[in-house]
């Protein structure tokens, strides 16, 4: 069960919008599969299928990182059914491993998507999952936190983390 490199901030694969997954299959499922064995080894509560370099629409998010299969939920092509709600929490990133932020998130999400075996699933979250589903959401559109920060924040960390990506000196 391979494990797969994270990508770090700077690399285009992060920051355009992911392709929709046209056809569930096998190599589907090996990139889910890949993606919860990087999430647990990193350790982090979410990832997304751009940040092992792979520009496609599938999430993975476990708040109890393992310790809880019922919390495992991994989605192709998830989409909002239902943003609601405020809420503004500190958010790091396994892409931009030593930075965090915090943007505002709706405080409920309604998400919808497919599993890896082609079922339709619906989930809803607040506050924790909430955020979680809203950053890697972001993620298959491009966007990371630091996206999400207000305008002088913003500038401020992109100049350090343009500073991190050129010396490619991210701390793990
Ligand atoms: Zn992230």
């Amino acid at each position: 069960m391979p494990i797969r490199p994270i990508v770090k901030w700077g690399e285009s694969v992060l920051h355009a919008p992911a392709a929709p997954v046209e056809r569930i299959d096998a190599q589907t499922a090996e990139l889910v599969r890949d993606m919860i064995d990087t999430m647990y080894a990193a350790p982090g509560i979410g990832l997304a299928a751009p940040q092992v370099g792979v520009p496609l629409r599938v999430i993975v998010i476990d708040l109890s990182v393992g310790e809880d299969p019922s919390q495992l939920i991994r989605l192709v092509n998830p989409e909002f059914v239902v943003r609601e709600g405020e809420q503004k929490h500190e958010e790091g990133c396994l892409s931009i491993p030593g930075f965090g932020g915090s943007p505002t998130r709706p405080e409920r999400v309604v998400v919808k998507g497919l599993d890896p075996d082609g079922n339709e699933r619906t989930h809803e979250g607040t506050g924790l999952l909430a955020r979680a589903f809203c950053h890697e959401i972001d993620h298959i559109d491009g966007l990371l936190f630091v996206d999400r920060l207000s305008p002088l924040k913003r500038d401020l960390m992109k100049r350090k983390l343009r500073k991190k990506a050129r010396a490619g000196d991210w701390e793990e």
